[in-house]
């Protein structure tokens, strides 16, 4: 490594409180599907800043958008209007079929909101302060309080206890443990479409629709976390149209500003005239005319791109690539997800073939210690997927020698 990077790193380790274990390398610029690092190292990456830059670095046209929003001005106030927000949300609307937009600054912020949402819902109708939120292990909803308090993994809560209250946790796909924690003070339903962080799991159609008809019924809310697996990633803006079950609340954040951060919660007419009013929720930021110009162009190039079609068609081939390697390595269990949200099991930590990939300039990233999780820009080619592959194949080969299909053949080839 250059002393240069070194150097940065050393630094950054001084001055940066120590919450994340990074790699050891100092990214510069990013151009299409590719990073760079100080030394001018290219990489291929397959992580995308985590599902954010859905349209790839460096994207001409929205660069210009952004430039052209900072001449004019990046902030006001939510006391006032602006025209980026007012388009944003309509667009917004547009893509999702929800009635009503709040923006927030983060993807936890959003679920934040989403949580208050229902809490307030429920209190305009029976004006009780103790209602529940049922939400699902293995989830991830965010680090802020409340987000941290639905989310399903005792290990990134305990130091922090206590949570919010009446959270109850059930499991992804299994109606029957969501039923078994319903009380009459239930007010929520919230889980994510695909779980990202807890290891790319799906949600099926028949767990969503169980969901739908069970809140219709009690006039629950069913709130979808769209953080990850929205903004087309799984071959649909959002990943709860495919099967057209509609939730009463979402969130979105990650590639809806594509590199600016900014998320939003969003609800439908019902929700939004029974719920939150003047004097509520706000945020200084959220809605600020920058990161609101940054949403229009993402999805008025996602629009002009076809990057809905793209997605459909490389997923499916990523898919397959993905399965030739369960077959051929040991190693690897199994595969699942949906579009360009896809994960690869091993039956060990995938940290070390990560390393040898990133060596290689193959930028990946895990999701849980045993899964490597591919959420690349939306504007990968096939081309992209034959040298991931590639690269991937023999980093598990270097990282895990005994693991291929081919050691029961080594014998013969002696
Ligand atoms: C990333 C993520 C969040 C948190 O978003 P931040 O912007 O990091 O606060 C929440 N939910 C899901 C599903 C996510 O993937």
């Amino acid at each position: 490594m250059s002393t240069i990077m070194q150097q940065y790193i050393d630094e950054a380790e001084k001055a940066l409180l120590h919450t994340y274990n990074r790699y050891q390398v100092v990214f510069e610029r990013g151009d299409g599907v590719y990073l760079y690092d100080l030394e001018g190292k290219r990489y291929l990456d397959f992580v995308s800043g985590i599902a954010v830059f859905a349209l790839g670095y460096h994207n001409r046209e929205y660069d210009d958008a952004l430039k052209a929003q900072i001449d004019k001005i990046t902030h006001t106030s939510n006391y006032y209007y602006n025209v980026p927000a007012i388009e944003a949300a309509k667009k917004l609307k547009e893509i999702s079929g929800m009635d009503r937009v709040f923006f927030t600054n983060s993807g936890a912020e959003a679920v934040e909101g989403a949580i208050k949402t229902a809490r307030k819902y429920a209190y305009l109708k029976d004006g009780g302060t103790d209602h529940e939120i049922i939400a699902m292990n293995h989830s991830f909803h965010g680090r802020t309080m409340g987000a941290l308090s639905v989310t399903g993994n005792p290990h990134y809560r305990e130091a922090f206890e206590p949570m919010i209250g009446n959270i109850r946790f059930a499991q992804l796909n299994d109606f029957d443990s969501v039923l078994a924690q319903v009380t009459d003070k239930t007010c929520a339903i919230l889980f994510e479409t695909v779980q990202g962080e807890g290891g790319i799991y799906p949600a099926t159609e028949d767990f969503l629709r169980k969901v739908r008809k069970f809140c219709d019924e009690r006039d629950i809310l069913m709130i979808l976390d769209e953080i990850q697996c929205g903004m087309g990633r799984t071959g649909t803006m959002f990943a709860w149209q495919r099967f057209g079950v509609k939730p009463d609340v979402m969130t979105t954040a990650k590639a809806l500003g594509c590199g600016v951060p900014v998320g939003a919660f969003l609800m439908t007419e019902k929700v939004g005239a029974h719920s939150l009013v003047a004097g509520d929720h706000g945020t200084t930021y959220g809605g600020n005319p920058l990161a609101c110009a940054a949403v229009c162009k993402v999805i008025e190039l996602f629009e002009k791109q076809r990057i809905l079609d793209n997605v459909n068609a490389v997923s499916a081939y990523l898919s397959d690539h993905l399965e030739r390697l369960v077959e051929e390595f040991d190693c690897v269990k199994t595969h699942r997800g949906v579009g360009l949200l896809q994960g690869l099991v091993f039956d060990q930590p995938v940290g070390d073939i990560i390393a040898k990939a990133m060596e290689k300039g193959l930028v990946l990233v895990n999701a849980g210690s045993d899964v490597i999780r591919f959420v690349p820009s939306l504007v990968i080619t096939q081309e992209n997927v034959d040298t991931m592959i590639t690269i991937l194949r023999e980093s598990i080969r270097e990282a895990s020698p005994l693991s291929t299909r081919e050691r029961f053949t080594e014998g013969e080839r002696k």
